[in-house]
């Protein structure tokens, strides 16, 4: 049994959403803001093991926070509408943009959570 078959899935998913390593829960997973480390200092763990591994997820939430903002945009009926306009753009800014290493913790843990405890490195070949 691997290490990761201990953790609840929760558990994994926390840790991601604390930007700290899906395994041991201690490391940090960014050198800076958005800068995401290649590997936890704590326990070794490779956080993209695969190039583009959170790449769906990463993009599916964007799309989905976009959505969103279109909808409030729909609803939102602003007496000057450049004003409307310039606030929708502003909350797509700050949303998007700030909840961008969050999002990426999430997919770093549920990419963990899939794809295992598989520290010997390197993807199979298929
Ligand atoms: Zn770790």
């Amino acid at each position: 049994m691997s290490a990761r078959s201990s953790l609840d899935f929760l558990q994994v998913l926390f840790r991601g959403l604390r930007l700290r390593c899906p395994r041991c829960g201690q490391g940090p997973l960014f050198a800076s803001w958005n800068h995401l480390s290649e590997t936890c200092p704590v326990c070794g763990l490779e956080f993209e093991r695969r190039l583009g591994d959170t790449w769906f997820f990463m993009y599916m939430s964007t799309a989905g926070l976009s959505g969103v903002l279109v909808v409030a945009m729909f609803l939102i009926r602003p007496r000057v509408v450049w004003i409307g306009q310039l606030l929708v753009c502003l909350a797509a800014i700050a949303v998007i943009g700030l909840s961008l290493p969050y999002r990426k913790g999430i997919a770093v843990a549920l990419d963990y959570w899939v794809e295992g405890d598989d520290s010997g490195g390197g993807a199979p070949g298929v």
